[in-house]
C-alpha cells in the first residue's frame, strides 16, 4: 500500500494553491514557462533539470487549464486527501503496546484482523503499518 500523497501536485508545480483562480494559474504558468523553457535551459548548467521542470509545468497547465480535466483532477486529489486522513487518524500507538511473537509484531485491528510487521522491517523511529485485511493503518512509534 502506498502512503505517498501527491494531492494537488499540479498546483504546487505552478506555485499556486487549489484555491487559485484561472487567471492566477495562467499567470503563474506563463511566468514559469518562460523561466524553464528548453530554449533557455540549454545554455544553463542545470539545463536537464529545467527541461524536466518545464514538462511538469506544461502537464500541470494542460490539466488545470481544461475545466473538465480540472474538475476531475480536483475530485481525485480530494479523494486521496480523505483516504490519507482516514489512514492517519485511525490509531497512534507505541511499539510497546504491540504483541511480540518471535520476530513479528502485531496489533489487533478493529476489523478483526491484525497489523503485522517484522522487527527487521521496523528500522525507523516510527512507521505506518497497514492492516493485513482492511484499508486501515496505524502509526507506531518506538
Ligand atoms: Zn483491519
Amino acid at each position: 500500500m502506498s502512503i505517498v500523497n501527491n494531492g494537488y501536485k499540479y498546483y504546487e508545480v505552478l506555485g499556486c494553491s487549489k484555491n487559485s483562480t484561472y487567471d492566477e494559474l495562467k499567470r503563474a504558468y506563463h511566468k514559469l514557462a518562460l523561466v524553464y523553457h528548453p530554449d533557455k535551459a540549454k545554455s544553463k548548467k542545470n539545463g536537464d533539470t529545467d527541461c524536466k521542470k518545464f514538462f511538469e509545468i506544461e502537464e500541470a497547465w494542460r490539466v488545470l487549464s481544461d475545466n473538465d480535466l480540472k474538475i476531475k483532477y480536483d475530485a481525485e486529489c480530494r479523494q486521496a486527501e480523505l483516504e490519507l486522513d482516514n489512514l492517519l487518524i485511525h490509531d497512534r500507538i507505541n511499539v510497546r503496546e504491540m504483541n511480540a511473537e518471535d520476530d513479528v509484531l502485531s496489533y489487533p485491528c478493529r476489523c478483526g484482523s491484525n497489523y503485522l510487521i517484522s522487527t527487521e522491517e521496523f528500522t525507523e523511529n516510527s512507521i505506518y503499518i497497514p492492516c493485513s485485511e482492511c484499508t486501515f493503518c496505524i502509526f507506531v512509534e518506538k
